[in-house]
């Protein structure tokens, strides 16, 4: 008789640049499960906020805009695409302007709710692994696994320096990124809305040396581990 294989939904949540993204995606693709990068979703309003000239004080402006928001994910050829409107930004939210101000926006209590419950209703299902803040505390408090992803915060400086220049071709200021990231830290922290805290029975990958492959390796054994003893 073939065994029962469960599939699971995995919340991963970490610091910023912490690589949980990049893991959360081979995770992902290693299960062959849909994959949700929550901070593109943050980024998506913020990019949308700064395009309409609101202010993030002006809180009815931001109700307006929330209303007429939609945001989906795209794939093709394992890779994700955020949709803001109908259309593709993926290209336009990953820059440092939209980083300056994504921490700012992401602790205004309406844009929370709005995206949190998107990502309620992106997670429903199993073979999901959702990347965030606030996923395994907020979003998906039930998830089968819940991992915590972090690095030193001047590794995480460099790792986001490197793959802003690979992107944008020119020479990034090292200590602005030092200072975006210790600043998003401790907004993140401190925010009164579903901070970012680790949730009590999340597993800490600390990232700082390990290798992409063995920070997946850790992950998936991990996870295979749970399916071994439950197919048993
Ligand atoms: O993951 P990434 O660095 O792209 O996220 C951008 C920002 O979005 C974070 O610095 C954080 O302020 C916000 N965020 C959040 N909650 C999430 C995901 C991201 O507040 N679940």
């Amino acid at each position: 008789m073939k065994k029962k294989v469960r599939t699971y939904r995995i919340a991963i949540d970490g610091h910023s640049s912490s690589g949980k993204s990049t893991i959360a995606k081979s995770v992902a693709a290693v299960l062959g499960y849909k994959y949700i990068d929550t901070g593109a979703m943050y980024r998506a309003i913020t990019y949308k906020i700064l395009s309409g000239n609101i202010s993030p004080d002006d809180i009815d402006g931001i109700k307006n805009l929330l209303n007429t928001t939609s945001i989906d994910f795209y794939v093709e050829d394992n890779k994700n695409f955020i949709i803001l409107d109908g259309l593709n930004v993926e290209n336009e939210i990953r820059n440092l302007k939209i980083s300056e101000m994504v921490s700012e926006v992401s602790a205004i209590a309406e844009v929370r709710d709005f995206l949190v419950k998107r990502q309620k209703e992106l997670g429903l299902g199993v073979g999901v692994v959702m990347d965030g803040r606030d996923i395994g505390t907020v979003v998906m408090p039930d998830a089968d696994f819940k991992f915590f992803v972090t690095a030193s915060l001047e590794i995480r400086a460099i790792r986001r320096q490197t793959e802003l220049e690979a992107k944008s071709k020119e020479k990034v200021n090292y200590n602005q990124i030092l200072a975006n990231l210790k600043k998003r830290d401790e907004i993140d922290s401190s925010r009164k809305h579903s901070p970012l805290k680790i949730a009590e029975d999340a597993i800490i990958i600390d990232t700082s040396y390990l290798t992409i492959d063995e920070q997946l390796n850790k992950i998936i054994d991990i996870i295979e581990n749970k399916k071994g003893k439950q197919t048993k």
